[in-house]
C-alpha cells in the first residue's frame, strides 16, 4: 500500500521500526496533491514548509525523541489557528488574514509532533453541509467529483480520503465533521462538548462547536482525539477527563425509531438496518428509545445557531481583522467591508440570528429555543440511562451532486440526524457502514453513535467492534 494511504497507526509503526521516514509519508501526500487537488480542490494551501517540517522530525526521532504524532502529516480545516500562517474560514472577509497565535488543538499536534500539510477548504465560517458555500470554489469528492463532499469541514475530509493527509482535523457545529466523514467513506467524532479546547478556533456557534478529527479507522480517531482532549485555561467551557461520571456497561443500543420513518433515503435505511443486525450478532441488544424533541431539533438548532453566529462574526467590521474598505463615515466602513466581505449564507444566517435576539422576538424564538434545547437534553440523558450509545443514521442519504441542494432549506434538512449531539453536548461517532450506488457509482454512507457526555471511550470500544465485523 503506498505510504499515503496507510492509517497513522500503521505509519507509526514503520516509523519506529525505520521502514519508513516522515519525509516518505509528507511526499506521498504531497504527489497525492500533485495529481489530485487541481480537481478536488480540498486544501486552499499546501504549506510550502512541508519537507522541512518532515526533515525536522526525522531528525528528533533520529535523536531519540518521541511524540504521539511525530512525523505525521495531517490537514487543517482553515478555521484552526496556527502561528503565521493564514487561517480565512474559507471567506473573504480574512482572505489573507495571518493568525498570530497558536490555536491549544494545534499547540497540542506540535507537541505530539505532528506536521502540518496545509489548510482545507470549508463552507464559508462553517456555515453549510457541502462544502460550497466557500468563497473559494467547491470541493469534489473523491469517490465521484461530480458531488459534494459534505460540509461544512468537506476540504478535510476529501484530503484525508484522497491520500493527501494520513488525518485531518474539522470543527462540528452541527455535524460538520460526521457529514463529510460518512460522504466520504470515513471516521469522524464531534467530541463532548467541552472536551476540547475552543481557543484559536474561528468561532460560529461557541455553545455547539467542538473540533474533532477525521480518521481511517477508529483506532487513529481515538489516538487524535486523545493527543487534542483536555481542560484548557484559556477556554472556561473546557473540561476535564474527568468532569462526567464514568458510565457502566450495559451492551445495549438504542433506536429512535420514530426518527427514521420519513425523509430517509430507502437503500441508506437498509444498510442501517443490517447495520443493526451486524451490532446484534456481536452481542449487542438492540432496543427502541424515545427522544421525541429529537424531531424539532432542526428548529432549535437554526435558531440557536444563527443567534450565536451573528453575535460572534460583528467582530469582522474592517477595523480588527482582515479585510477593510473605507467608507464615508465609521458606520459605511461597516456596511462596505460586510456587505463585500461576507458571502451569501453568512449574510442570511446574520440577519436570521439578529432577528431572533432582537428584542421584539427574543422569547418567542431565542428563548423558546433555548427551553426546547434544555428539554432535549434532558430527553437524550434518558434514552441513554438505558443503553451505550444511540444510533441513527449519520445523514439520511450520500453525497448529493453539486448544486443539487442549492435551496438552503433543503440543505439545512440533510443535518437532521448530527444536530442533537451538538444542542445535547454528547459526543458522536460517524463510522461508515457500506455504500449505495447512484447514477452507476458505489457511494459511502455512516452509521452515528450517540454516547453520554463523556463517554468518547464506550464510542470507540462500539466503534472498533462494529468497524472490524
Ligand atoms: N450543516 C450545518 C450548518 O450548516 C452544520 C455546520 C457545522 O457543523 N459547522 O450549520
Amino acid at each position: 500500500m503506498s505510504n499515503n494511504l496507510l492509517s497513522i497507526t500503521e505509519a507509526v509503526q514503520k516509523l519506529e521500526a525505520n521502514e519508513i521516514s516522515s519525509l516518505d509519508l509528507v511526499r506521498a501526500c504531497k504527489a497525492a496533491v500533485d495529481e489530485k487537488n487541481s480537481t478536488l480542490n480540498a486544501y486552499l494551501e499546501v504549506f510550502e514548509d512541508i519537507e522541512e517540517q518532515a526533515k525536522a522530525a526525522d531528525e528528533r526521532r533520529a535523536n531519540g525523541e518521541r511524540g504521539a504524532l511525530l512525523g505525521v502529516p495531517l490537514a487543517l480545516k482553515d478555521n484552526i489557528l496556527v502561528n503565521g500562517r493564514r487561517a480565512s474560514a474559507a471567506s473573504k472577509i480574512l482572505e489573507n488574514y495571518v493568525a498570530t497565535y497558536d490555536s491549544t488543538v494545534v499547540k497540542k499536534l506540535k507537541e505530539a509532533g505532528a506536521i502540518f500539510m496545509g489548510r482545507t477548504n470549508m463552507d464559508e465560517f462553517a456555515m453549510g453541509g457541502s462544502t460550497e458555500n466557500s468563497a473559494f470554489g467547491v470541493t469534489r469528492n473523491p469517490h465521484d467529483p461530480t458531488r459534494v463532499p459534505g460540509g461544512s469541514s468537506g476540504g478535510s475530509a476529501a484530503a484525508l480520503a484522497s491520500g493527501m493527509a494520513l488525518g485531518a482535523f474539522g470543527t462540528d457545529t452541527g455535524g460538520s465533521i460526521r457529514e463529510p466523514a460518512s460522504f466520504c467513506g470515513l471516521v469522524g467524532l464531534k467530541p463532548t462538548y467541552g472536551a476540547v479546547s475552543r481557543f484559536g478556533i474561528i468561532a460560529l456557534g461557541s455553545s455547539l462547536d467542538q473540533v474533532g478529527p477525521f480518521a481511517r479507522s477508529v483506532a487513529d480517531a481515538e489516538l487524535l482525539f486523545k493527543v487534542i482532549r483536555g481542560q484548557d485555561p484559556l477556554d472556561s467551557t473546557s473540561i476535564t477527563e474527568t468532569t462526567h461520571p464514568k458510565v457502566q456497561e450495559t451492551r445495549r443500543i438504542g433506536v429512535p425509531r420514530a426518527l427514521l420513518k420519513e425523509g430517509v433515503d430507502a437503500d441508506v435505511l437498509a444498510r442501517f438496518e443490517e447495520s443493526l443486525k451486524k451490532l446484534e450478532h456481536l452481542g449487542y441488544t438492540i432496543v427502541d428509545v424515545e427522544i421525541p424533541s429529537a424531531a424539532l431539533a432542526l428548529a432549535i438548532y437554526y435558531i440557536i445557531m444563527p443567534a450565536e453566529a451573528s453575535t460572534n462574526l460583528a467582530r469582522f467590521d474592517g477595523v480588527r481583522y482582515g479585510l477593510s474598505h473605507k467608507g464615508e463615515n465609521l458606520f459605511d466602513d461597516y456596511a462596505k467591508t460586510r456587505g463585500s466581505g461576507f458571502g451569501p449564507e453568512p449574510r442570511r444566517r446574520i440577519m436570521l440570528g439578529t432577528y431572533v435576539l432582537s428584542a421584539g422576538y427574543y422569547d418567542a424564538y431565542y428563548g423558546k429555543a433555548t427551553a426546547a434545547r434544555a428539554q432535549l437534553t434532558r430527553e437524550m440523558v434518558a434514552a441513554l440511562s438505558g443503553c451505550d450509545a444511540v444510533v441513527t443514521p449519520t445523514a439520511p442519504c450520500p453525497a448529493t451532486v453539486i448544486g443539487e441542494k442549492s435551496d438552503p432549506l433543503s440543505m439545512y434538512l440533510m443535518d437532521i440526524f448530527t444536530v442533537t449531539a451538538n444542542l445535547t453536548g454528547n459526543p458522536a461517532l460517524s463510522v461508515p457502514m457500506g455504500t449505495v450506488m447512484r447514477e452507476g457509482t458505489q457511494l459511502p454512507v455512516g452509521i452515528q453513535f450517540t454516547a453520554a457526555h463523556g463517554n468518547e471511550a464506550g464510542l470507540f470500544a462500539i466503534g472498533k467492534t462494529f468497524e472490524a465485523a
